[in-house]
């Protein structure tokens, strides 16, 4: 089902249009590309679609629930459930551990921070040793990889990442993009990534390219 925009507008209080009509089906299974100039509109279709930021008309249904309409507690939950996020700057906890900030989604959503679970997303990002390691004492690139097994932990339905290359050198770039890529097609992860770099977007299955708050045809 991954997930559909249907007709969304987003306008800023400042009168800014930031999506403009869009409508779009990012697949479930697939490895989809957000690409675009800057200012064009992605972050803002991101955060839409993953349930960050609210459109101001339109719908947003995320693996077949449709979000218009669900309360902030509501959406914090299908947050924590059902989505992963990784950032361009890794966002992990200095003070802990590889192992600790992969088990932190599943302590802020009251769970158990079940070990198997995270030695196995640890495992998935190639990891598996590194799990006593804090950020500091991993390069770039794993840092990043931790941060992707963080996302994994929930098994969301849907793994977002923003510029997730855009912090690391070209090797380490392309070892997380393969990461990204081998998710998809060994786990069937649906992963929407936005991204200004064509060799980036040459991972996915699919570019949707914005322009002026418009997908571009
Ligand atoms: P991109 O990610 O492609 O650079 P954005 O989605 O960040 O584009 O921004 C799209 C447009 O919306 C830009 O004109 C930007 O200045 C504007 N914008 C983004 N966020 C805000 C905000 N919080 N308040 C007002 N305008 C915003």
């Amino acid at each position: 089902m991954g997930v559909r925009l249907e007709a969304v507008c987003r306008r800023y209080d400042n009168g800014v249009t930031a999506l403009d009509d869009v409508s779009v089906d990012l697949e479930r299974g697939a490895f989809t590309a957000i690409m675009g100039p800057s200012g064009s509109g992605k972050s803002t279709l991101l955060q839409c679609a993953a349930g960050l930021d609210r459109p101001t008309s339109g719908r947003v249904v995320l693996d077949g629930q449709d979000l218009t309409g669900l309360s902030e507690r509501r959406l914090t939950l299908l947050r924590r459930r059902r989505i992963g996020f990784v950032f361009q700057g890794f966002n992990l906890l200095p003070a802990l551990t590889a192992r600790q900030n992969v088990g932190l989604p599943l302590r802020l959503a009251g769970r158990r921070a079940d070990p198997d679970g995270i030695q196995r997303s640890l495992a998935e990002v190639g990891l598996g040793e590194r799990g006593g390691h804090r950020p500091h004492e991993l390069s770039g690139g794993q840092q990043q990889r931790v941060a992707i097994a963080r996302a994994l932990v929930a098994r969301p339905a849907v793994l977002f990442a923003d510029e997730p290359t855009g912090a690391l050198d070209s090797a380490s770039g392309q070892d997380v993009l393969r990461l990204l890529r081998g998710l998809v097609d060994e786990h069937g992860q649906t992963i929407v990534m936005v991204t200004h770099d064509p060799g980036a977007a040459s991972y996915a299955d699919r570019i949707v390219t914005m322009r002026d708050g418009r997908v571009a045809a």
